[in-house]
């Protein structure tokens, strides 16, 4: 922190000082500032600068010739005696600090085996590294400094299951920190502990996976662990668990089909995963009185403690976390993760500022945090440590957890650079992973060309985005000002070219183009943000019935799944999830969050279209192209007063020569005739079995697909 004490001494670059002098000692004032050296040497620093400060602060700018060995303890005096520790500060953002201390090794963290366990920190700025086990009694080490500011300890014999901390002096403090690439933790991470990943192992099942080459082949399904399995009429066992999402053939007391086997019943090919790294803000020993979605996270390697059968086990967070996505690849379904790099829950607190000071977190030149994120710290992507952190992190979560993608959250927070890092390692691991994320333009404070945002997405060709102009258009505006405002398919048909540009996955010139790919639009009207649609459509569209509501709920979900894109669904959307209408739930109650298995029963019909579309995308490629020139070629527009027509033209027996796809969100009823028969594929009723006819019937508020051989 800066500014937090009376006299602070700041190495902000090599050779540089910032002094904050407090007003109220000698009214700020010293003429002369003395480095002190780790031998006991002293030299006379020049004042280069002195700015009498507006606050409660003088801060100078001193400069010393000394030959800083960063790791090491000086200490700075000024005029009356008074002396500080030199702090490592923004020295450590500085391009030649990376140089000199980036560290590419793989064996960073705790690796156990039965020839011994090594623990191993990158700690640059620390003068000295202190590790615990917490055996009885516990038992301390002192850690040795290697190359690049890496500190190691080698403790004879495999500590699976063994608690450890770190202790760490740097800039003059003691801290005690859990360890930041642990593998596990005990509740609430009192304790780091040492995990060997093959003694909690499991079966693989990748190779049952089906094949998948395309981003636009996958139909994305989010959820909680925590709200999927919730509800006591789930029928599942383990509620709000990893293993609740192991188990099949859960019912309703009515008999209908919840959990895991919905899942594989809707037909959907990815699960995303809400946050499942270990978050802070619910208590892990008492998880049934605190709720969290968990976009604050604490532990990016370790899985989120309330999931887990026994909190106070941490052996069973890697065993059962794992249990999850094994059970995912055993019906067929890839996981998608959902993390959060982009800030932490509480940046003081947390391991990354306890261990190396100033260098995880951005901060301007003038040392203020970056705040693009909305939580008071940013995590500095482009440092190099912190991409490497990030990369091994994801890296962790592929090779331990077997899990096949990434959803970065605030993606636009972090840059360019790291994103594209991301994904090339993943796919160089799994040729068939998928990374997208939130690439919203963040105030974080990183050049506009760097950041990872939608506005750059040409510069990251293989990454997806959330479109948020489909979201906007297709359903209507999300912001809680603009509920009542309407989207095409809720009914406001004079959006029709906005509606045309979102079909095509807004990556064709002469529409609104946002994408160069359709690989990189992700479609979707609902998501774990914001009202859920069903509860949108019932403040934008009051004047309609129910039954209109449903209709207009349908086609939704129809536009969503026949958009070129990749299609995302928010779970309980497929049968009108509601939060009674609050648009932000990130800590609401278990009862407001919960998916609610007894709207199944109600809204059958919503559930039984949803499947068919997800069936009839799956089936028709012409539904899932995998680029921009593809579907120029192949798509054209046709308006209808408010109706619109997207016609394809198809290759060849794949099955159809043509299709069309009539969306028709308005009260008129449209008939189309036409000299050959056509086959209708689905209207509201879902997917028809071989209709064929000359004249076709387009209710209001529907969606019509037919084709010709
Ligand atoms: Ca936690």
């Amino acid at each position: 922190m800066r500014k937090s004490v009376k006299y602070e001494a700041h190495l902000d670059d090599y050779g540089l000082i910032t002094i904050y002098l407090s007003r109220q000692f000698y009214n700020g004032k010293s003429d002369v500032f003395y480095l002190k050296k780790p031998d006991g040497s002293v030299s006379k620093c020049p004042i280069l600068n002195f700015e009498l400060s507006q606050g409660d602060y003088n801060k100078y700018i001193i400069q010393t010739n000394e030959v800083i060995e960063i790791g090491q303890a000086y200490e700075v005096t000024e005029e009356h005696g008074l002396k500080v520790p030199l702090q490592y500060s923004l020295i450590t953002k500085t391009a030649r600090f990376d140089q000199e201390f980036y560290y590419d090794g793989d064996d960073l963290g705790v690796h156990p085996s039965n020839d011994g366990t090594d623990f191993t920190l990158w700690a640059p700025t620390a003068t000295r590294v202190i590790l615990e086990l917490m055996d009885t009694p516990k038992k301390s080490f002192e850690m040795k400094r290697t190359d690049k500011g890496v500190f190691r300890f080698n403790v004879r014999g495999n500590l699976h299951g063994r608690q450890y901390l770190y202790h760490v002096l740097v800039n003059g403090n003691w801290n005690t920190s859990s360890d930041p690439i642990a593998r596990s933790a005990t509740s609430n991470n009192t304790a780091s502990v040492v995990i060997d990943y093959n003694l909690v192992d499991v079966e693989r099942f990748a190779h049952r996976l089906p094949p998948f080459s395309h981003p636009t082949d996958a139909v994305i399904y989010e959820l909680s662990v925590r709200d999927f399995t919730a509800q006591v009429e789930s029928g599942v066992k383990s509620r709000s668990q990893y293993l609740g999402l192991t188990e099949l053939n859960t019912k309703t007391p009515s008999g209908t089909i919840t959990g895991l086997s919905h899942i594989v019943d809707l037909g959907v090919t990815h699960v995303q995963i809400m946050p499942m790294y270990d978050f802070s803000t619910v208590d892990e020993d008492n998880p049934s009185l605190f709720y969290n979605w968990g976009y604050d996270p604490l532990q990016y390697n370790v899985p989120e403690g309330s999931f887990v059968s026994d909190p106070k086990d941490p052996l069973k967070r890697v065993l059962e976390a794992r249990q999850m996505v094994q059970a995912f690849h055993k019906q067929g379904i890839r996981v998608i993760m959902d993390v959060v790099y982009n800030h932490v829950y509480e940046m003081e607190s947390n391991a990354f500022e306890k261990v190396v000071p100033y260098y995880y977190f951005r901060r301007s030149s003038s040392g203020a945090l970056s705040n693009g994120s909305f939580c008071n710290n940013d995590v500095d992507s482009n440092r190099l440590m912190v991409r490497k952190f990030i990369l091994d992190s994801v890296k962790c979560w592929m090779e331990a957890y077997d899990v096949d993608g990434f959803r970065f959250d605030l993606m636009g927070v972090l840059d360019v650079d790291t994103m594209n890092a991301v994904e090339a390692q993943c796919k160089a691991l799994k040729p068939d992973s998928i990374v997208y994320g939130e690439g919203w333009n963040m105030p974080t404070i990183l050049p506009e060309e760097m950041k990872a945002n939608m506005g750059n997405q040409s510069k990251m060709p293989h990454i997806a985005h959330f479109n948020d102009f489909f979201r906007e258009h297709v359903k209507g505006r999300t912001s809680p000002d603009e509920i009542t405002m309407k989207g095409y398919a809720s009914g406001d048909a004079s959006f029709i070219d906005a509606m045309k540009g979102a079909m095509v996955g807004n990556c064709i010139p002469g529409l609104v183009k946002i994408f160069d790919q359709p690989t990189q639009s992700v479609n979707y009207v609902e998501c774990h943000d914001n009202h859920t649609s069903w509860d949108k459509l019932k403040e934008c569209c009051k004047e309609d019935s129910r039954e209109i509501r449903i209709k207009k709920q349908k086609l939704m979900i129809g536009s969503v799944l026949l958009a070129q894109g990749t299609p995302f669904l928010h779970s309980g959307q497929e049968f009108c999830r509601t939060k009674n209408g609050q648009h932000n739930s990130y800590r609401s109650s278990d009862a407001i969050n919960q998916v609610d298995w007894l709207r199944k029963e109600r809204h059958l019909e919503v559930y039984q279209y949803t499947k068919d579309l997800i069936a009839l995308r799956k089936r028709l490629p012409i539904f899932r192209m995998t680029s921009s020139t593809m579907i120029q070629n192949r798509v054209s527009f046709r308006n209808f007063d408010g109706m619109l027509v997207i016609h394809y033209t198809c290759e060849r027996k794949n099955p159809y020569h043509e299709l069309w796809v009539y969306i028709n969100p308005t009260n008129q009823i449209y008939y189309e005739h036409f000299d050959d028969f056509v086959e209708i594929l689905a209207n509201e009723a879902g997917l028809l079995d071989s209709v064929k006819a000359q004249n076709v019937t387009i209710n209001p508020y529907t969606l019509v697909v037919f084709a010709k051989k």
